[in-house]
């Protein structure tokens, strides 16, 4: 039987037909074709998203919101339209609720600065996990000490999920926020974010979830998840770097003072009083990516195209192969067996280091993250420095697990 038969059925997606969708995927890499194993730090991008940003800046581009000349009217037209299509795509109840952002680290650095130090007090508690993405415990590291509030870590058993009875335990009437992700970048454990956000809402807590590794993998309802605020970044989701949303129910956005003041965020300024814009304008002070929304627009509907049931499908039975196969080679230590995966599968491969297997597999054109992965208590969990991650988007296949088994066979030998 042919490895490609042994994997579940595909759900529909032909990876081979979608690697044509993007272009950098035909350029090699020493000599080597480029097989892309890097999608969570961050996706290649897909025609349709590159014609759209061309497309902008050719024909629509001016600024936003100030004019009333034909082009201003038509980006604005262009940027508000991406708004409605992100807010249709996780569930908004309307596209006000979604802030245009920078990504997901801007996102929640608003949520900890605009919503929680205003209100936390010495004593509060907010609530993060032990597999949380540095972006998810800075933020909240830097109030808790301009509040006096406590940081407080959910802990996690070496599969890498969350244990239920110590998370409950850590909930309690001073709990404030609940800062969880909903997709580990570094281990692909899916965190069961709506029981648990059920139960920091019943204790009165806001709980705050890092979309960045879901948004891509996954259809989001973020009223179903129970969400407060939701923040994810583009640029992981096949649209540009530099735009991201954060998503706040409306009346806690309306409940929040801007973060930053200029242009845009106001109804009215003078010398002695300003009065500011409702949301989600309040939070987009200056001149916006516009051509970054327009993109993220672009990529929203090349997803919608695709059918999210149907990446998700594609991607758990690409992951499910990949996992056996990697558990299938002498040397090699998963890292993490949670017991739902997405997006990614860390590892690491006895007598060498993830930096030398890194540039060992770049070698052979196979790119994959080697690092810390910005989650470095995960790491502290696991008692290493490193590991080796290989994650994925809607373009792979099982050839290109087998180019990366193969590649990782080579350097155990080389290596050994
Ligand atoms: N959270 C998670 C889970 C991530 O994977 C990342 C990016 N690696 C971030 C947050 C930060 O995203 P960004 O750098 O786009 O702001």
């Amino acid at each position: 039987m042919s490895r490609k038969a042994e994997i579940p059925a595909q759900a529909g997606l032909d990876p081979a037909e979608l690697r044509r969708d993007f272009p950098i995927l035909e350029r090699q890499v020493h000599d080597r074709p480029l097989v892309y194993l890097d999608s969570a730090a961050s996706s290649q991008k897909p025609r349709p998203v590159l014609d759209a940003v061309q497309r902008y800046y050719t024909h629509h581009h001016s600024n936003v919101h100030r004019g009333v000349h034909e082009l201003s009217v038509e980006a604005t037209d262009l940027y508000e339209r991406s708004r409605e299509r992100v807010a249709a795509f996780i569930g908004a109840e309307s596209a006000r609720e979604c802030v245009f952002v920078r990504g997901t680290t801007e996102g929640l650095n608003l949520v900890a600065q605009a919503w929680a130090r205003p209100r936390l007090e010495p004593g509060d508690e907010v609530l993060v996990t032990e597999m949380e993405h540095h972006s998810n415990i800075v933020p909240w590291q830097q109030v808790c000490r301009q509040t006096g509030a406590e940081l407080r870590v959910a802990p996690m058993d070496d599969a890498g999920d969350l244990l239920a009875d110590e998370f409950e335990a850590l909930i309690g009437p001073r709990t404030r926020v609940l800062a969880i992700t909903q997709v580990s970048n570094a281990l692909g454990t899916v965190n069961p974010v709506a029981e648990l956000a059920q139960r920091a809402r019943a204790a009165g807590a806001v709980v705050v979830v890092d979309g960045a590794q879901a948004v891509p993998h996954r259809p989001v309802d973020v009223r179903t998840l129970g969400a407060d605020f939701y923040a994810f970044s583009g640029h992981k989701m096949y649209a540009p770097t530099g735009i991201g949303v954060l998503w706040g129910r409306l009346e806690l956005l309306e409940s929040m003072d801007p973060w930053e003041g200029g242009g845009s965020m106001i109804r009215s300024v003078t010398f002695e009083e300003t009065l500011f814009a409702p949301p989600p304008a309040r939070f987009e002070a200056g001149t916006p990516h516009i051509a970054g929304c327009v993109g993220l627009g672009a990529a929203v509907e090349y997803l919608e195209g695709l059918g999210m049931d149907a990446v998700r499908a594609h991607e758990e039975a690409l992951l499910e192969y990949c996992v056996k196969e990697l558990q299938a080679i002498p040397g090699l230590n998963l890292i993490g067996r949670p017991a739902q995966r997405a997006g990614a599968v860390s590892f690491t491969a006895d007598g060498v280091h993830p930096h030398d297997l890194g540039t060992f597999l770049d070698r052979e054109g196979v790119a994959v993250r080697v690092g810390h992965h910005c989650a470095q208590p995960v790491m502290k969990h696991y008692d290493i420095p490193a590991t080796a991650r290989a994650s994925f988007g809607v373009h792979n296949g099982p050839d290109d697990v087998d180019a990366l088994c193969r590649s990782i066979r080579g350097a155990l030998e080389f290596f050994a």
